[in-house]
C-alpha cells in the first residue's frame, strides 16, 4: 500500500520531470502544489482514492485524481512511466542536490554520463564539469557542498531535530542589540511531526542591521538570499531557515499570519470580513475606516474578532475558531503537568544506563515515578528480562528507592503481545509488576483480523494496563500495521485500557489525530518516551506536543497525576 509520502514523491518526480523537458511551468508548479497537499494532509489518500474523494486535496483535480487512483490502485501511474521515457529517474537524482537546476542535470546526464550522486561527486572532484557550455570551477564547488548538505539532511526533518536547532536560533537572535523578540513560526511552531524549513520572524527598528548579523552568524552554512527585512540560509545539515524581520507594531500579525496554517488563516480572515475587518501580515483593519485596530501581538489579533487566544498547536482548522468564539476552547496539556514517566528501559534490557541514573535523571526532571518498563522475556532481541533478571531488578529498584530520595521508581515491564495475543508470562509473575504495559513487536504485515484479535486479546488480559505504541509506526520507515484504529479505541475504553502516547520522536504514536479521537471516545491516555537512555526522558515534550495537537487537558491523561492516583486509574 503506498503512503500519502510515497504518492507525493511520485507527484513531485512528475513535476521535476516536465521542467527538464520543458513542460510549461504552469504544469509543473502544478503538480508539486498537488505533491504538497497530498503530503500534508491528514487524511489517507487511499481511503480518499476508493471514496473518489481525492479533489477535496488543494490543487488536485479531475484529471490528476484519476492518475493518482490509477497510481494507488494498481502501484503503476502509465503517464508517469511514459515520462520515465523520455528523462531518466536517475536525472531526478541529481536534481536532489541544492543548485542543480533541471538544465543543469540533464546536460550532466547527457554529457558526462553522470547518473548518481557518488558519480556527480567524482565528476566535479575530477574537475570534469568546468569544461561543459554554462559551467565553471564555482558551479564545481557549489556541487560539492550541495551534495555533503543532501547527505546530511533529507528533505523534511522529525520534529525534535528541527526544534533545538531553531530555538538556538531564536536565542542567538533575542540576545542580538535592536532586536525586541523573535519567535519560530510555521510549521514548527504547531509542532507538527516534521518539518520542511523553519520560518524565523524577528521585531526590530532596524531591520537590515539584523539581517546581516544574521547571514553572518554561526550554523550558517550557505546563504541562499539576503536583503533589508528577509533572508534565507542553509544550515550545516542542510535544513533552510528564513528570517523575516518586521517593525514591532507588526510583530503580533506576521506571527500570527506565517505561523499558518494556511487553513486556519483562510478560516479568520473570512470570519475577519464578516465583521467588516480584514487581517493581513501587516495587521487587523477596519476596512470602512481603513483604521488599523492592532497586530503588535497575536492576541490583539483574536481579541479584535470577539476571539479567545488559540494557541499555534491548534491552529489546523479542526474547530478551533468556533471554540474560540464560544469560549469553549480546552486548557490543552503542558510539560508542566506531567507528573512521572511511564515507558522507559534500563540496562536491565536494551537500555544504556542503570536503574539509579535514570531514577536520578527523572528526579532532576521533578518527576515524582519514573516506571522501569523493561522488555520482558519474549522479546529477546531487546534483552528481554528472564526470570531472574526480574527477581534481581527488583531487588535493585528497591535499593534505589531507599538510596535516591524524591523520586519512586515503579517495577514496570513492557510485555511482548505475541501471533495469538498471549504475553510473556503468567498472572503469578504479572501481579508482581506494579505497572504493565503491552506491545506489538513483530508480526507487523499480518491482516487486520490477525492484528486486531492479538490488540483485543491483549486489551482483554487484565493485567495489561496500557497500550505501548498502539499502530506500531516509525514516521520515514515503518507505516502503521493493519489496525482498525476505531475498534482499537472502543476496545480500549470498554476494558479500561490506557491507550499511550508513545513520545519518542519518530514514534509519536497515538498520533495527533488519533489521540484527539481516543479522548472523544472516551480513552483515557498515557505519556511515555519510550526512553533507551536517560537524556531521552526529555522527549516527552513531544509527546505533550501531540496531546497539545489533540485537543487534551491534563486530565485526559493519566500521568499528569500524582503518584497514588495515577495508580489507583491503573486497571
Ligand atoms: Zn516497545
Ligand atoms: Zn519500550
Amino acid at each position: 500500500m503506498l503512503s500519502n509520502k510515497d504518492v507525493a514523491q511520485v507527484l513531485d518526480d512528475i513535476g521535476d520531470t516536465l521542467e527538464i523537458i520543458g513542460e510549461n511551468l504552469f504544469r509543473v508548479r502544478a503538480h508539486h502544489r498537488a505533491a504538497e497537499s497530498v503530503r500534508t494532509s491528514t487524511k489517507d489518500v487511499n481511503a480518499l482514492a476508493r471514496a473518489g474523494r481525492l479533489t477535496e486535496l488543494s490543487g488536485v483535480g479531475a484529471s490528476l485524481a484519476e492518475r493518482i487512483t490509477e497510481l494507488v490502485d494498481t502501484g503503476k501511474m502509465a503517464y508517469y512511466d511514459e515520462l520515465k521515457e523520455q528523462v531518466s529517474p536517475r536525472v531526478l537524482e541529481l536534481m536532489r542536490v541544492p543548485g542543480l537546476g533541471p538544465r543543469k542535470a540533464k546536460l550532466l546526464f547527457d554529457e558526462l554520463h553522470v547518473t548518481t550522486i557518488d558519480e556527480l561527486l567524482e565528476a566535479a572532484r575530477a574537475q570534469r564539469i568546468r569544461t561543459l557550455p554554462g559551467m565553471s570551477a564555482k558551479t564545481e564547488a557549489n556541487i560539492i557542498n550541495g551534495i555533503e548538505l543532501v547527505r546530511a539532511g533529507q528533505g523534511r526533518m522529525l520534529l525534535h531535530e528541527a526544534y533545538p536547532l531553531a530555538s538556538r536560533l531564536v536565542e542567538t537572535l533575542r540576545a542580538e542589540a535592536g532586536v525586541e523578540t523573535a519567535d519560530f513560526a510555521g510549521s514548527l511552531r504547531r509542532m507538527k511531526e516534521t518539518i520542511g524549513d523553519i520560518d524565523i520572524i524577528a521585531a526590530a527598528a532596524d531591520p537590515s542591521a539584523v539581517t546581516s548579523k544574521f547571514i553572518a552568524g554561526p550554523g550558517v552554512a550557505r546563504v541562499l538570499a539576503a536583503g533589508d527585512t528577509k533572508a534565507s540560509i542553509l544550515t550545516p545539515v542542510g535544513l533552510q531557515v528564513d528570517l523575516r524581520v518586521v517593525s514591532p507594531a507588526e510583530y503580533g500579525s506576521a506571527l500570527q499570519y506565517f505561523t499558518g496554517s494556511k487553513d486556519h488563516n483562510i478560516r479568520l480572515r473570512d470570519l475577519a470580513k464578516r465583521q467588516g475587518l480584514k487581517i493581513s501580515e501587516y495587521g487587523i483593519f477596519d476596512v470602512k475606516t481603513g483604521n488599523r485596530i492592532g497586530g503588535a501581538t497575536e492576541h490583539e489579533i483574536y481579541a479584535a474578532m470577539g476571539l479567545d487566544y488559540i494557541d499555534p498547536e491548534l491552529r489546523e482548522d479542526h474547530g478551533e475558531i468556533d471554540a474560540a468564539a464560544a469560549r469553549t476552547l480546552p486548557v490543552v496539556v503542558t510539560l508542566d503537568d506531567v507528573q512521572g514517566e511511564l515507558h522507559a528501559h534500563s540496562n536491565w534490557s536494551d537500555g544504556l544506563n542503570g536503574v539509579k541514573e535514570m531514577a536520578e535523571a527523572a528526579r532532576e526532571i521533578g518527576y515524582e515515578y519514573l516506571a522501569l518498563t523493561d522488555h520482558a522475556e519474549k522479546l529477546k532481541i531487546a534483552g528481554g528480562m528472564t526470570r531472574a533478571d526480574i527477581a534481581a531488578r527488583r531487588r535493585v529498584i528497591d535499593e534505589v528507592n531507599k538510596e535516591v530520595a524524591g523520586i519512586t521508581v515503579l517495577n514496570g515491564v513492557e510485555l511482548n503481545i505475541d501471533n495469538n495475543g498471549d504475553v510473556d508470562y503468567g498472572p503469578e509473575l504479572l501481579r508482581e509488576f506494579d505497572i504493565r504495559l503491552g506491545a506489538i513487536h513483530g508480526g507487523f504485515a499480518q491482516p487486520r483480523e490477525k492484528i486486531m484479535l492479538r490488540l483485543r486479546r491483549a486489551m482483554e488480559n487484565k493485567y495489561i494496563q496500557i497500550i505501548a505504541h498502539p499502530t506500531g509506526r516509525i514516521i520515514g520507515k515503518r507505516n502503521p500495521y493493519n489496525v482498525d484504529i476505531e475498534a482499537l479505541m472502543d476496545g480500549a475504553a470498554a476494558t479500561g485500557t490506557v491507550l499511550e502516547v508513545n513520545a519518542f520522536p519518530d514514534r509519536l504514536d497515538l498520533k495527533d489525530d488519533h489521540a484527539r479521537e481516543a479522548r472523544k471516545r472516551g480513552v483515557v491516555l498515557s505519556l511515555g518516551t519510550d526512553s533507551h537512555m536517560a537524556a531521552q526522558l526529555s522527549f516527552m515534550m513531544y509527546g505533550v506536543a501531540v496531546g497539545r495537537r489533540a485537543w487534551l487537558e491534563a486530565r485526559d491523561i493519566i500521568n499528569t497525576r500524582p503518584l497514588a492516583e495515577m495508580l489507583k486509574m491503573l486497571k
